[in-house]
């Protein structure tokens, strides 16, 4: 490709990307494609000749597309928002024309310098500790960008780590580090992310998950506890990741207790506010963090809610010496006339090289200003709170978790399986994207408001078809309960109610209401006259003295989901979020089943699957898969300007 057609095809190119980017909303958010669905639309090997850009092109459609989930839909509420932007987009592009590895000072000035004044601006902007800035008086921190949360608290982990090894030989000189190293253990709260499981098995440090409080909050005393329990065996407490926004249920553990039980037993506290950390942009919700101050390190990622896109991930420590005497090498070609004085970032992260981040995220705070970036966080709480009020207000559903900014998480009321096939419908549906997670053994389905273009007509319809689905669920199971549902244009003349005020819900919630049959049961009747046979029989998951699965009446369940107690319950994505099947291959939708019935199609060998043998298997369903998804017929609403926000 000569310069001459790279201008044009950019041009191109970034008119395509404005009109994905202005109508992504029309497209399905999930994809309908099978595993392996690319391999018949490609050449087995490298084409030999140059292709013309046309092909390549035309392509994008053909064979990207169909296998794209849309992360920047509007109706996409699954995991976190991962947003982007119009600046953050030109950050990149420019960076990757420049394409510099800025590992040392030198590598790239620039580079280096634009990400310490960034670093410290964002510190700022979010209120932090003044010893995480580089730019203060005595100040031993500061600030850089990783590639993702789950580096950075690795990366913490390793600091730590080296730090406590290295107070360890003071008095065991003699003592090999593998040895030291095998006496330390961290904690974590068992809502904690699935990074800090793998940070542990990685340092070969053990990690402990602690319980938490009702609001799904680690506590001092708890931490206390555990940390004199572990003493007493003869272990060497080094660490603690607190977390703010879980990935379950986004809950805030409880800084202020923690910070001084780290401090006194002197453990690395080490913050994990990947979501949540952009909210900390309005004053508002900084009582959240409460406690702040005690942190040694602290993450979050402008990459989710932020809308400088993937990867920029923010991680500070309060003393960089830490964090480079556990990564300095400092081979003679890396050297440079300002080595030690001028800050070589190759020094505080895992690999040697590294992008131009920063740029981007300059980008995007000089665009939006502070004042902008306050607004999109607001607005995104705000339709969260009108989604769960929507929620609260319809008695089929129950808000099991206390909403924090923008997740609600959800149910229906009644047994588990109900939950789980409202959500599998929906995500067949392809119209928006879902992810369940369990509490306590409750199924639940998570709600994050994600773009910054989500309307509150977004809501409003999505918030219509879940409640649809739930109407069709509820009725497959007990009869008709509720024969019909809103139309879109029902929705229409709501909207224009609810275009005033958020607060006029009484109004909208009878428009909403479907009326009963006449004679009919009402669904709230039916839920109330739930018996205990009805019951999921893994409400109560594998009783322990249950070692065999093929016990339980209902089998078919063990293809559906397994929650389980403690620790897995509500830990990550990688533990809580359960595998959805569809039902239909197993029990046809309609067709009652039989108590102790075993439907027949189940292969024998699951049958006699031990409970551990089982459990063991939910590691590996980490987000539903997308075999099942179907065609669908949108409902769309008129697109809102995309101007809205830039
Ligand atoms: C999203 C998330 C992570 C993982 O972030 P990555 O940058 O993908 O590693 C870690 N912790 C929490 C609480 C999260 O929500």
């Amino acid at each position: 490709m000569e310069p001459e057609e790279y201008r044009k095809r950019g041009k191109e190119l970034v008119d395509y990307i404005c009109q994905y980017l202005s109508t992504v909303r029309e497209r399905r958010v999930n994809p309908d494609v099978q595993p392996g669905y690319m391999r018949t639309l490609l050449p087995d090997s490298a084409p030999v000749e140059s292709e013309s850009w046309e092909r390549i092109f035309r392509d994008i459609e053909d064979i990207i597309m169909p296998g794209m989930v849309h992360w920047q839909s509007p109706h996409m509420h699954a995991y976190f928002p991962a947003l982007t932007s119009w600046p953050s987009l030109l950050g990149d592009m420019l960076a990757d024309a420049i394409n510099c590895l800025g590992f040392t000072w030198a590598s790239s000035p620039a580079c280096t310098e634009l990400e310490i004044n960034v670093m410290d601006w964002l510190a700022k902007m979010l209120g932090l500790p003044c010893h995480f800035l580089h730019h203060y008086p005595n100040s031993k921190g500061g600030g850089v960008l990783q590639s993702t949360v789950s580096e950075s608290t690795l990366i913490a982990l390793l600091a730590a780590r080296k730090n406590k090894i290295l107070e360890m030989k003071t008095s065991e000189p003699d003592s090999d580090d593998s040895y030291l190293n095998s006496r330390l253990i961290a904690y974590a709260s068992n809502q904690a992310h699935s990074s800090v499981e793998k940070a542990g098995l990685i340092s070969l440090v053990k990690v402990r998950f602690l319980p938490v409080d009702e609001n799904f909050c680690l506590r001092g005393d708890t931490l206390k506890a555990a940390v004199e329990e572990d003493r007493n065996c003869g272990l060497v407490p080094v660490f603690v990741c607190a977390t703010l926004g879980t990935t379950g249920v986004c809950a805030f553990d409880n800084l202020a207790e923690l910070g001084p039980v780290c401090a006194k037993e002197k453990l690395w506290l080490h913050i994990d506010a990947a979501y949540a950390g952009t909210a900390f942009l309005c004053p508002e919700f900084r009582t959240l963090m409460t406690g702040v101050d005690y942190a040694d390190s602290f993450t979050f990622n402008p990459s989710k809610w932020m809308m400088v896109h993937f990867d920029c991930t923010a991680f500070w420590v309060k003393d960089k010496y830490k964090l480079q005497q556990t990564f300095s090498v400092n081979p003679i070609y890396l050297r440079h006339a300002n080595t030690g004085a001028a800050t070589d970032f190759m020094h505080w992260q895992i690999p040697l090289s590294r992008r131009f981040r920063s740029l981007k995220l300059w980008f995007v705070i000089r665009s939006f200003g502070v004042k902008n970036l306050q607004a999109h966080i607001r607005h995104g709480a705000e339709l969260a709170k009108y989604f769960e009020l929507m929620v609260t207000n319809d008695h089929m559903f129950e808000v099991p978790a206390k909403r924090h900014l923008g997740l609600v998480v959800f149910r229906l009321k009644g047994p588990n399986f109900l939950t789980e096939e409202v959500l599998a419908e929906l995500t067949e549906s392809g119209k928006m994207y879902l992810v369940p997670a369990t509490i306590n053994d409750k199924l639940i389905i998570r709600f994050t408001v994600t773009s910054q273009f989500t309307t509150r007509e977004d809501i409003l319809r999505d918030w219509s078809l879940i409640r649809q689905s739930a109407i069709n669920v509820t009725n497959l199971h007990h009869g008709p309960v509720i024969s019909s549902c809103p139309t879109p244009s029902d929705y229409k003349n709501t909207l224009n109610t609810f275009n005033t005020k958020y607060d006029d819900k009484e109004n909208v919630f009878q428009k909403i209401s479907d009326q009963p049959k006449h004679g009919a049961l009402q669904d709230k009747d039916w839920v109330e006259s739930i018996s205990d046979d009805d019951l999921d029989p893994f409400d109560d998951c594998f009783p322990e003295n249950e070692p065999v699965a093929s016990k339980h009446r209902r089998a078919s369940f063990l293809y559906k989901y397994c929650s389980v107690q403690e620790k897995k319950t509500v830990r990550s994505f990688s533990c809580n979020s359960v595998p959805v099947h569809n039902a239909e291959k197993l029990v046809p939708r309609g067709e009652p089943q039989k108590e102790d019935s075993i439907v027949s199609n189940i292969p024998g060998k699951v049958m006699i699957l031990e409970k551990n043998a089982f459990r063991k298997l939910i590691k590996f369903y980490s987000v539903p898969s997308f075999p099942e998804f179907r065609i669908q017929c949108g409902l769309q609403f008129p697109c809102c300007p995309l101007e809205a926000f830039v």
